[in-house]
């Protein structure tokens, strides 16, 4: 922080400190962090022996700080903590140790392969990340003029209803939904300059739309808004749609990027110096932070401690996990297709899937050349797939019912198998209309493959549709 007025001597001290401090963390991440593996990032992100040893005890594992707010040595060290002069834990709803660990692991994560700077704002799931990731691009400009955001309509459900009915129904903010986001002629047709952000979901869930990061990055910027991009069902383990040229990701952390299903958790990652019109230079300068210390603590949606080292412990193997959902997901998917009940799957690791090659561009298990197994890149496309029986609804229904060891649950990214109907659960509430937009028929059911022996999973839909 630079000082902009006269502070007190007592106060300039602590800000000294606190420079000195920041200057120490960042060598440590530019010259020993950056420089890991994504695996080491994802085991120790910024806790290092010497913080444990120094401010923890020792703890091995980051602790969870279940404490409202923090106590200062005196006058001087609150003023400067409460102007943000410092870094400071003043109150959990905005800062806290627990989920500054957290923060720092997913920034890393999702800025790993890019050389450029990445910041992290935690929050109490995914839809408050996607709120608080769009609201700063929807400020009442000087025109007055209804503003407008284009996104693809192919997203989840809550994000659908949020965009179509919170924003434009209830808000007057138009959301332009595009149909084929491969056509980027689409995109660049609903796009004025009252167009505030392109929105896009990929692979969307459940629908598995995808579309070419960089050209819509380069459409965005010749605007001069900002993409953002919903990566919850890759995860950073096999897309980090930053290093293609994406301003902000957002993350439900509830889903893939953790196992254990604790709890729900989300993120809002950026990189430095977003492009935007909107706001102040300290939003586009690092948008993450700017989120996290101004309009998230006047809103509050703030990520538990508990929560935030749960989600951090399962986030450490994120890569391997990915892999191997993954691939127990590939042998679901060929068994599905071979299956006489079976009208239609649906994964982007098929290779006459229409998205196959498209998909196969952007997602890579990252770091397989440095795995032992494999040596050299390998594409992975994830543990969503989706499939629609024969027969139609009561078919799919019956089928459904029959699940045994697969469960009916509106859940994705477990370490168990989990189905769900969207047209009858996620995207029940959007309608017919709604469903159609998104590319959701009646008969379809979503099946995210869990860490079972795929063999055991097989054998389950092979009961249920006979
Ligand atoms: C579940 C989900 C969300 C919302 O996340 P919550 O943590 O449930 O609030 C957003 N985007 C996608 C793709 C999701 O699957």
């Amino acid at each position: 922080m630079t000082l902009d007025h006269k502070w007190s001597p007592g106060v300039q001290n602590y800000v000294k400190h606190a420079n000195e401090y920041l200057a120490r963390r960042n060598e440590y991440i530019q010259k020993v962090v950056k420089k890991w593996k994504f695996d080491t990032i994802a085991v120790h992100g910024l806790y290092s022996v010497q913080d444990a040893i120094e401010d923890y005890q020792g703890a091995i594992i980051e602790p969870v700080f279940m404490c409202t707010s923090q106590a200062y040595r005196d006058s001087d060290e609150m003023e400067a903590a409460l102007a943000y002069l410092i870094p400071t834990w003043c109150y959990s709803r905005i800062a806290n140790p627990s989920t500054y660990y957290f923060e720092w692991t997913l920034a890393l994560l999702e800025g790993y392969g890019f050389d450029g700077f990445t910041s992290c704002c935690s929050t109490s799931s995914g839809m408050a990340a996607i709120m608080t990731a769009i609201q700063p691009f929807l400020i009442h400009g000087l025109t007055h003029h209804p503003q407008n955001i284009v996104a693809t309509a192919q997203c989840y459900g809550g994000t659908f209803q949020h965009f179509n009915i919170r924003l434009h129904q209830e808000r007057g903010i138009e959301c332009r939904w595009v149909l084929d986001p491969t056509n980027i002629e689409e995109w660049a047709s609903k796009i004025d300059k009252h167009t505030c952000l392109l929105y896009g979901e990929l692979p969307s869930n459940p629908g598995l739309g995808f579309f070419d990061i960089k050209l819509v990055a380069d459409l965005a910027h010749s605007h001069g808004v900002p993409l953002i991009v919903d990566s919850t069902v890759a995860t950073p383990a096999l897309l980090r749609p930053i290093c293609h040229g994406a301003d902000v990701v957002v993350q439900s952390a509830t889903k893939s990027l953790t196992a254990g299903g604790f709890g729900t958790c989300g993120a809002v990652i950026s990189r430095g110096d977003i492009v935007t019109q909107m706001g102040t230079d300290q939003m586009r300068k690092d948008f993450a932070l700017y989120i996290k210390y101004l309009p998230n603590r006047d809103y509050g949606p703030n990520l538990h401690p508990m929560q935030a080292i749960m989600t951090l412990n399962d986030m450490r193997t994120i890569r391997s996990k990915m892999d191997l959902l993954s691939r127990n997901t590939m042998c679901v998917a060929n068994f599905l297709k071979e299956h006489s009940k079976i009208e239609q799957v649906n994964y982007l690791g098929l290779p006459d899937h229409p998205l196959f090659s498209l998909a196969s561009k952007y997602m890579w298990l990252v770091d397989s050349e440095f795995d032992d197994m494999y040596k050299r890149p390998i594409n992975r496309y994830g543990h969503l797939l989706s499939f629609c029986v024969k027969g139609g609804v009561e078919k799919t229904r019956k089928t459904f019912d029959k699940l045994q060891r697969i469960w009916r649950a509106t859940d994705l990214g477990r370490i168990k198998s989990v189905a769900t109907i969207p047209a009858i659960s996620t995207h029940q509430q959007q309608g017919d209309a709604g469903r159609k937009l998104a590319n959701i028929p009646q008969n379809l059911i979503r099946l995210c493959v869990g860490a079972e022996h795929p063999e055991d999973i097989i054998s389950d839909l092979d009961q249920a549709l006979s």
